[in-house]
C-alpha cells in the first residue's frame, strides 16, 4: 500500500525589537554572556513584567500580512517548567488565547517553473502567538554554563497546519515565511543566529486516506536545509516501518544534520505537563480597530505578490523576478531605475547579471554599493539611443560599479562614444577587407558567417567605438562593390 507523508511545522521567529519582550534590558546577539540582563530577565525576587508594546505591534502585523484574524484580546500564560535555561522555572506564553489564529502562506511549489510566475499554493496556519524566548545552555568540558542573553527575547510561534506533504514543501514553506519576516521588517530570521528555529511534525498515512498518522515531533532543526533533510530522514523512516507492518509511536526525535541520522529524545509518556495558568502578573491586552488599522496602513507588499505584479507591469519573466524577490532592496532598486529608464526587461537584466555579478566578486551588499538607479537607467539610455555599444557598456558598468561615476561621464571622459562617422568608418572597413581575403572570398562564395571576421577586426581597430550596424552595410557594400 503506498504511502504519503503529512508534515505541519512549528517555527519560532525572534522579533526584532530594541528592548525585551517583559522588560527594558537592551535584546541582542553575540554579546559577552550574562550582559543584555537585568533584575526582571534574571526572575530576582519581586520584579514585575511589563509587556513590550512593539513586539505585540510586529507580531499583529505578521497576522495581517498572513491574513490571520486578530484577536480582540490575547492574554498571557505561564508555561511551568523546570531548567535551567529560564531563572522564573516558567515562561510567559499565550495558550488558549493566541494573538492571531488562522490565515496562511503562500508557497512556491517545488519543481521547475511551469509558467512565468510558478506554481503556487497557501499553506493554512493554526495559530500564531507570542512568549519570550529562554537563555542558552553550553555544554563543555564536562561543565553546563548558562548564558541569560536571550532570555527574554520576544519569540514569535507560528503554527502550520498539517498540510505539507514533502520534505521540499515544507522547505519552500519555512523560505516563504523568512522573506515575509524579513520584507516586513518583522525579524532578520538568520538560522545562524537562532532567530528563525524550527520542529517539523511528521506522520505518514495511505495515500488519500482522512485519519492523520501517529506524527514524530523532529527537533533541533537549525537550518533550512537540515528542515529539509531531516523531514526527508523521516519519511523514509516512517515509511519503511509501516511498509513492514509496523506501528509508530508518538515521540520526539533529534535530527542529527551532520551524520543525517536520528535518536529518540522522549516520547509521549514522558511529555510534560506545564499546568498553564494566567499569568497574574500582567492585564490581558484590548486589540482595537484602531491600533490594527495603524499597523495595516504599515504594511508591505507581499513578495509573490510583488513577483505577480512585476510581471504584470513590467512583462519581467520568472529568470529575472526570482532573483530579484528574495532582495526587497533589489527590488527597489529595480523599480526606480525600470521607471526612470521606460525598459524594465534591459534593467532587470543588468541587475540579474551584471550587478549581482559585480557585487557578489566584491561581497558587498547592495547597500554599500555605489552604482545608483539612475546611472543604471543612465547607462540603459546610452545603449538604446546608440551612443554606446552594447559591449562597450559592460565595461562602462563595471567602472561605474568601481567608482560611483555616472555613465554618462565614463563615456565623456573615456571617449567611448560610438562613432557614426562616415570617413572613419569607411577607412576601417577598407583595411579589414585588405586584411582578411580569405574571408572575402568565402563570404562572396556564400558563406555568410565569414564577415564576422572582418566585422572583428573593424571592432578590434575602432576599440569597440564603430557602430556595428553601420559597419556591417559598410563591408557588404564595399565586398559586393
Ligand atoms: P501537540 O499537541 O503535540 O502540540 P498539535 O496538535 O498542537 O500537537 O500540533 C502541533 C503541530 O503538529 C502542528 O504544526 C500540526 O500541524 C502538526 N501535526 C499535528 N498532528 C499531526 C500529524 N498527525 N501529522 C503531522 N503533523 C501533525
Ligand atoms: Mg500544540
Amino acid at each position: 500500500m503506498p504511502y504519503e507523508p503529512v508534515i505541519g511545522l512549528e517555527v519560532h521567529v525572534q522579533v526584532k525589537t530594541r528592548s525585551k519582550m517583559f522588560t527594558r534590558a537592551a535584546a541582542g546577539y553575540g554579546e559577552p554572556p550574562n550582559t543584555l540582563t537585568d533584575p526582571v530577565v534574571l526572575a530576582l525576587p519581586g520584579v514585575l513584567p511589563v509587556m513590550n508594546k512593539a513586539a505585540l505591534d510586529r507580531v499583529i502585523k505578521v497576522g495581517l500580512m498572513l491574513g490571520c484574524e486578530i484577536a480582540p484580546v490575547c492574554k498571557w500564560d505561564r508555561k511551568n517548567y523546570f531548567y535551567p535555561d529560564s531563572p522564573k522555572n516558567y515562561q510567559i506564553s499565550q495558550y488558549d488565547q493566541p494573538i492571531c489564529t488562522g490565515g496562511a502562506v503562500e508557497i512556491e511549489l517545488p519543481g521547475p517553473a511551469r509558467n512565468l510566475l510558478g506554481e503556487h499554493r497557501r499553506i493554512p496556519l493554526t495559530r500564531i502567538h507570542l512568549e519570550e524566548d529562554v537563555g542558552k545552555l553550553n555544554h563543555a568540558g564536562g561543565e553546563s554554563l548558562v548564558d541569560y542573553n536571550r532570555a527574554g527575547t520576544p519569540l514569535m510561534e507560528i503554527v502550520s497546519e498539517p498540510a505539507l506533504h514533502s520534505a521540499e514543501e515544507a522547505f519552500a514553506f519555512l523560505t516563504a515565511l523568512r522573506l515575509i519576516m524579513i520584507y516586513g521588517g518583522v525579524s532578520d530570521c538568520d538560522m545562524e543566529k537562532g532567530q528563525m528555529r524550527c520542529d517539523a511534525n511528521v506522520s505518514v498515512r495511505p495515500v488519500g486516506g482522512q485519519k492523520l498518522g501517529t506524527k514524530v515531533e523532529l527537533k533541533n532543526l537549525n537550518s533550512i536545509s537540515f528542515v529539509r533533510a531531516g523531514i526527508a530522514h523521516e519519511i523514509k523512516r516512517q515509511t519503511a516501518i509501516v511498509e513492514a507492518g509496523g506501528a509508530m509511536v508518538q515521540e520526539t526525535r533529534d535530527y542529527d544534520g551532520q551524520t543525517g541520522t536520528s535518536q529518540s529524545l522522549r516520547s509521549k509518556e514522558m511529555a510534560h505537563d506545564y499546568r498553564y495558568f494566567p499569568d497574574p502578573d500582567l492585564m490581558p491586552v484590548k486589540v482595537d480597530a484602531a491600533w490594527k488599522a495603524g499597523i495595516r496602513a504599515e504594511l508591505p507588499e507581499l513578495p509573490f505578490d510583488k513577483q505577480r505584479r512585476f510581471f504584470a507591469e513590467y512583462q519581467l519573466p520568472y529568470t529575472i523576478t526570482s532573483v530579484l524577490l528574495p532582495d526587497r532592496g533589489l527590488c527597489d532598486f529595480f523599480e526606480e531605475a525600470a521607471k526612470l529608464s521606460g525598459r524594465p526587461q534591459a534593467v532587470g537584466n543588468w541587475i540579474a547579471n551584471d550587478l549581482l555579478r559585480e557585487l557578489g566578486g566584491a561581497r558587498i551588499a547592495l547597500a554599500a554599493c555605489q552604482v545608483r538607479p539612475a546611472h543604471l537607467a543612465g547607462l540603459v539610455k546610452l545603449v538604446e539611443t546608440g551612443v554606446i555599444s552594447g559591449n562597450l557598456a559592460k565595461e562602462v558598468f563595471v567602472g561605474m560599479f568601481q567608482s560611483g561615476e555616472a555613465p554618462e561621464s565614463i563615456v565623456a571622459r573615456q571617449g567611448l562614444r560610438q562613432t557614426t562617422d562616415a570617413g572613419e568608418l569607411d577607412q576601417w572597413c577598407a583595411e579589414a577587407i585588405a586584411a582578411n581575403p580569405k574571408s572575402v572570398a568565402d563570404f562572396k562564395g556564400g558563406k555568410e558567417n565569414a564577415i564576422n571576421a572582418m566585422k572583428g577586426f573593424v571592432m578590434k581597430q575602432s576599440k569597440g567605438k564603430a557602430n556595428p550596424k553601420l559597419v556591417d552595410e559598410i563591408l557588404r557594400r564595399k565586398i559586393a562593390g
